[in-house]
């Protein structure tokens, strides 16, 4: 409904008011004026009306006309906020509700049959639930057919694949451990091609401009610190034996390779990056998930290169103007294909090969890892990733669902600008903006019909943060940061942004 009618609507229905000049409008003619509205937005009548005789009382002068901006600001505010909740309850699986439900009976059925309802669970929490994951034992007196048939089943199982991935990762952290153990002499400097400046990086209130602008307003060089910063932290020289001035290399080909696009540029995969480390570290994850140096290198090593050479336009926009490169990754997760396969591209060039110095089985695993790592930073998996960490990531089961985890955590950080403090998150969400803009002034060049988001002469920034932070980000986060109570401060930071949103409409 548009905010003309709106306030021709409110102004009728206060008008019928027996308004009071000085202010003493009672509760209940407020209440009944409220009721009068009814204009279907489920607004809680009493508690509107108890905040709107908070509000007024607090100026005996108030006047009627401010009084009536007052509430015509307040009507609209709650029906921006009741559109977007009503959003955000689209985004909850099927899974979630059977689970909550299941879980619920738990206190009405007999203590025999808690252990089997405590299976139901489990099985579809798992997300397995059509797997078969119980092969039966090969006995002794197995014919050679039985044999034959029980590799084959082996052969193809998604069981025996799982195992083998399983087998293969304890070996590459036996690996990294061995280096670790291993020469205890090794020394690794600083690279001298960066600057030495003093930065927290895993401070909560980490506030990544001004890194940047500390460092000249240099996006690539800003990105490669971190970079650096971080590998050097978690001992990955050494750990994953990766060469220093090979990782120098290869940061530097990256971090330029990125365009100085307004959102998508070097800064943003920087932010990615601390966001990823500071999940690690201070949300605890490293600890509760049993992580390894395969599997931070992983998450790292993705959050870097995850948008590298991004073009400012999305899949989309790609896919419907029948770019190349929608023609070349089929309409499938195209950006996310083409960001994987420059990384690993450059990383093919001349003293670029920063896995050089992994066995196979490692780089394999590794390439794996990252591969569905970046392909899940592609917005249109939201919704399925949303499902999985809402039943398959509780604190018990993070250290068997590493690779979830490492796609969760990645794709979190992706959208996380909106833990950051206003004045961190204000810019980010400009600078996006901006990019969809651009996009949508090329669109209208060509002819072509764009929703609001895309249109820099209709749409409201602030209208559109609401509905996103509560439709996307609440419902992402909520689950996710409950596994990592020490960044309450950052959850506490989504709902000042919303509010803050909320009051500029
Ligand atoms: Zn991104």
């Amino acid at each position: 409904m548009e905010d003309v009618s709106l306030r021709e609507q409110l102004r009728i229905v206060f008008n019928h008011i027996d308004k009071d000049q000085s202010g003493t409008l009672s509760v209940s003619e407020i209440e009944d004026g409220l009721k009068m509205l009814n204009l279907g937005y489920n607004i809680d009548s009493h508690s509107a009306a108890q905040e709107i005789w908070t509000e007024c009382s607090k100026d005996q002068n108030v006047t009627y006309e401010a009084f009536l901006e007052w509430n015509i600001k307040k009507v609209s505010q709650r029906l921006a906020h009741s559109q977007a909740t009503t959003m955000a309850s689209l985004f909850i699986s099927p899974a979630f509700r059977v689970v909550n439900l299941l879980k619920s009976f738990d206190k009405y059925i007999p203590e025999a049959h808690k252990r089997e309802l405590q299976w139901c669970i489990d099985q579809i929490s798992s997300g397995e639930l059509y797997s078969v994951s119980q092969l039966p034992q090969l006995t002794r007196s197995a014919s050679l057919i039985e044999q034959d048939s029980f590799q084959i089943i082996n052969f193809f199982s998604k069981f025996e694949k799982e195992n083998q991935l399983e087998i293969d990762e304890d070996f590459c952290i036996r690996k990294s451990r061995d280096r670790s153990n291993s020469s205890p002499g090794i020394i690794y400097k600083r690279s001298s091609t960066l600057p030495e400046i003093d930065s927290d990086i895993e401070d909560l209130k980490f506030n990544i401009f001004d890194l940047c602008t500390r460092l000249e307003e240099n996006r690539a060089t800003t990105c490669r610190f971190i970079a650096d910063k971080i590998f050097e932290k978690w001992h990955l020289f050494k750990l994953m034996s990766i060469n220093r001035k090979t990782f120098m290399k290869f940061t530097h080909e990256i971090a330029h390779g990125y365009k100085p696009l307004p959102y998508h540029s070097a800064l943003h995969a920087a932010d990615v990056m601390q966001c990823c480390n500071l999940f690690l570290t201070k949300g605890g994850i490293v600890v509760s998930a049993r992580l390894e140096a395969i599997h931070i290198t992983g998450l790292l090593l993705s959050a870097l290169i995850h948008d590298v050479k991004h073009p400012g336009v999305t899949n989309g926009f790609l896919e419907s103007t029948s770019d190349a490169l929608a023609i070349q990754y089929n309409d499938k997760s195209v950006l996310e294909n083409f960001h994987l396969a420059e990384a690993f591209k450059t990383a093919m060039k001349d003293d670029c090969n920063i896995f050089a110095g992994l066995a196979k089985e490692e780089y394999r695993i590794l390439r794996h890892m990252v591969i569905q790592c970046v392909l899940k930073t592609d917005m249109s998996t939201h919704a399925d990733q949303l499902g999985s960490i809402q039943t398959r990531l509780t604190l018990e089961m993070l250290p068997s669902n590493k690779q979830l985890l490492l796609e969760s955590l990645l794709h979190a950080a992706d959208i996380s600008h909106s833990l950051r403090e206003w004045e961190v998150h204000e810019k980010w969400s400009a600078m996006i903006q901006d990019e969809f803009f651009t996009q949508g002034d090329i669109e209208k060049s060509m002819g072509r019909e764009i929703i609001s988001l895309f249109d820099r002469n209709k749409a409201s920034v602030p209208r559109l943060q609401l509905g996103y932070i509560n439709a996307v980000i609440l419902p992402y986060f909520t689950p996710l940061l409950n596994l990592m109570p020490e960044l309450k401060e950052m959850q506490d930071n989504i709902e000042k942004n919303r509010d803050k949103w909320a009051s500029e409409i």
